[in-house]
């Protein structure tokens, strides 16, 4: 098999270190496994077409079976004879393994008279798939009884293959056209993103094929010893410890961050493997890197466009969990597996660029490319008085069960939604709403250390602010306060097309008459409270920024409901990204799936309470059953009343209430009885022996 053999090469390159003397020969099979460039072209070519068929969406039209059959001799070389439409139902963070939903089909023929076996996949079973799926999460846009769900090509992500398996990145819509999944509103707000910002830029006198948005999305993880974590029911069955006394360590050393990944435990080759994995799937894999918390790691790849980097992120985050299996460990992708050490983001970098490969958040590209210098000054205004406006929506996309634990905790930015841009840039765009005009340079400045040994360098003018949930850095904004097991399709649907109503509102206005800065001006001026350059994490600023009116809202369920809010309701309408009813479906869904979430931690809680630490503590004859039986009993009853309460965001505010008071209270509870039980009569995995894979010289698999 290709893919036996492309491992053998790279891990005998990897472990001898010879890397193949600097050869890039050890890569030939990267992005073997995507139906893209070169690729694509040798097998469309063999069929009479090539590789630029697919850059026209029309291709689903006109020429899908000879994609079809291209695709087809591709899979049969590859060892491939199956297929499925690959599509992204709600709901999936944190519970579905892959995020994906998929049937996946052979595309053979079983011939009934000869009873023999032929090829056939035609593009008719190519461009569309049928299915029932009324046990999809869908708010109320499906009942059992309308229950069809339609499978549709999304021709702005690449064919891939992995396994015997190809892969059709698709939209998933019910029989009267309404987004059931992920996929389909981000697709509709890259539509509004370009229709929008095309005529803007025409009206600053730049006219450009298409406006698209591009985003790289780093992602953190846990890799933990297995065997450690089969002993924990909770991590198996919600990713995160509800309970666990702290170990006598934790990243109070600062020790962790960058530290070398340890050749002696299996964590390096894990990683070294997940990234192989991805380079034949053609996922730009770049960065790897050890995180704060003991055990925490990240991978970052090469920015993309929206639809490939977040299908390929899906994709990374199942590799990463099956690949840590095969390697003695468990991934953990949910955002807080650990109390008190840092838990896991996935930062969106987001940037706008034109298809000719223009960065429109740069100031030297756009304006040497547009020849306007308002240009640049006019699309930051956009996208700050978005933030200002719509900055609740932001809160609403990044509100996934997992936050609650991270947003404002100091290690992820608090949930007031204000965007840093540094002193620099601040300055300018006050200069200019008061008129001032000219091009924005950012400056440089140079560092000198003071010895001729390391000669004098060039850094930016602006330092990084990490406080920031929306920082500015220099050609792209950074959504870091995104969680790291979210599908960031709803985090991206919301940049794209609050950013889309914007340039709306601005060519409108400069079509009516007014000039581009004066437009842009006023605006800066209604949304300047959103600009904080300051620390985020400081209590004092954080009141500041509350009084002066930005966007804050602190708990997730609550910003969840913004989904169904007038003014966000006409914004999505309005754009044509989703329907009020769509709007409304996805609140349910979400709060749905936030008292999912809650209600599975805390019947494991019962559970571990009842099947582990009421057993120890009973054997170890120490204190605590009388309070750990009525631990059980409050657990039981706050979800029964969960259970009675009348609408979806009822449900979700109680589990809130259950999650972040009744649970951490009986965690204070359990915790103290971890304290006094003996090692030995404790069965359940303890924080020091899930979290120091370099402390223990097992490679963390056995002790
Ligand atoms: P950080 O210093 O923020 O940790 P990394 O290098 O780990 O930076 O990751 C930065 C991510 O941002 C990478 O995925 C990178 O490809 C992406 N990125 C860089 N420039 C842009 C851009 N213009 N638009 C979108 N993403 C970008
Ligand atoms: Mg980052």
């Amino acid at each position: 098999m290709l893919s036996g053999l492309f491992r053998s090469t790279t891990s005998k390159v990897v472990r001898s270190s010879r890397r193949a003397f600097a050869s890039t020969e050890a890569y030939d099979h990267y992005g073997s496994h995507l139906f893209k460039g070169d690729v694509a072209d040798k097998y469309l070519k063999a069929h009479g077409s090539s590789s630029a068929l697919l850059d026209d969406p029309s291709w689903t039209d006109h020429s899908a079976d000879t994609v079809a059959a291209a695709v087809l001799d591709w899979a049969a070389d590859n060892g491939a004879d199956t297929y499925c439409h690959w599509f992204q139902p709600m709901a999936a963070n944190g519970v579905r393994h892959g995020l994906t939903g998929q049937v996946q089909n052979k595309m053979l023929e079983f011939d009934r008279t000869t009873n023999k076996i032929k090829w056939d996949f035609k593009g008719k079973d190519l461009v569309k798939g049928e299915t029932d799926g009324s046990s999809f999460p869908n708010g109320g846009l499906r009942a059992t009884h309308t229950a069809g769900g339609y499978l549709a090509v999304d021709t702005s992500s690449n064919i891939f293959l992995r396994g015997d398996t190809i892969f059709i990145p698709s939209a998933f819509v019910s029989y009267y056209g309404a987004a059931l999944d992920e996929k389909t509103p981000l697709l509709r707000a890259n539509e509004a993103l370009n229709t929008q910002g095309k005529r803007l830029l025409s009206l600053l006198g730049y006219d450009v094929e298409e406006i698209v948005a591009n985003i790289g999305l780093e992602q953190e993880i846990f890799l933990v010893p297995r065997d450690q974590y089969l002993r924990r029911p909770d991590l198996q069955m919600t990713g995160r410890t509800v309970i666990g006394k702290n170990a006598p360590r934790g990243q109070e050393m600062c020790d962790h961050y960058m530290a070398p990944p340890s050749t002696a435990q299996p964590a390096l080759e894990a990683m070294q493997e997940m990234q192989e994995e991805c380079w034949l799937m053609g996922i730009p894999l770049k960065t790897r890197h050890r995180e704060v918390a003991p055990n925490q790691y990240e991978f970052a790849p090469l920015f993309g466009t929206n639809t490939t980097q977040i299908d390929q992120n899906i994709m990374v985050m199942q590799v990463i969990e099956e690949v840590a299996a095969k390697h003695g460990l468990a991934a953990l992708l949910q955002e807080k597996p650990f109390n008190d050490v840092n838990g896991s983001g996935k930062h969106n970098n987001w940037s706008l660029g034109t298809t000719g490969g223009v960065n429109l958040l740069n100031p030297a590209q756009l304006n040497k490319a547009s020849g306007n210098a308002d240009s640049f000054p006019v699309i930051m205004s956009a996208i700050i008085s978005a933030v200002a406006e719509h900055g609740d929506l932001m809160r609403m996309a990044i509100s996934c069960p997992g936050n609650d634990f991270r947003l404002g905790a100091c290690e992820a930015p608090p949930a007031i939604v204000s965007t840093y841009l540094g002193d620099d840039m601040t300055s300018y765009l006050e200069a200019f709403k008061d008129g001032k005009t000219g091009e924005y340079n950012p400056g440089l400045k140079t560092l000198d250390l003071g010895t001729s040994s390391v000669m004098p360098f060039n850094v930016p003018a602006e330092d990084r602010n990490r406080t920031s949930p929306f920082p500015y850095g220099g050609a792209r904004f950074e959504f870091r306060a995104v969680g790291s097991s979210q599908n960031v399709s709803m985090v991206n649907t919301v940049l794209n097309t609050i950013t889309a109503q914007k340039f709306k509102q601005f060519a409108d206005a400069i079509e009516g008459g007014a000039s581009p800065s004066a437009v842009a001006g006023e605006a800066l001026n209604k949304s300047w409270k959103a600009i904080f350059n300051g620390d985020n994490y400081d209590e004092a600023n954080q009141q500041m920024l509350t009084d002066r009116g930005v966007w804050r809202i602190d708990s997730g369920v609550e910003a969840i409901n913004q989904l169904s809010a007038d003014k966000n309701k006409t914004l999505f309408s309005e754009m044509d990204v989703m329907t009020s009813d769509e709007c409304d479906a996805r609140a349910v869904i979400l709060h749905d799936h936030y008292t999912g979430t809650v209600e599975m931690e805390a019947l494991v809680l019962v559970d571990m309470i009842q099947q582990h630490i009421i057993p120890s503590v009973k054997e170890a004859n120490v204190p605590g059953v009388g309070d750990l039986e009525k631990a059980v009993s409050t657990l039981k009853d706050a979800v029964k009343e969960i259970h009675a309460a009348g609408s979806s965001y009822e449900q979700a505010k109680l589990a809130r209430v259950l999650r972040l008071e009744t649970m951490i209270d009986i965690r204070e509870v359990c915790d103290k009885a971890e304290e006094l039980v003996p090692a030995d009569l404790w069965t359940l995995a303890t924080y020091k022996e899930l979290m120091f894979l370099d402390q223990t010289d097992q490679g963390g698999l056995t002790y």
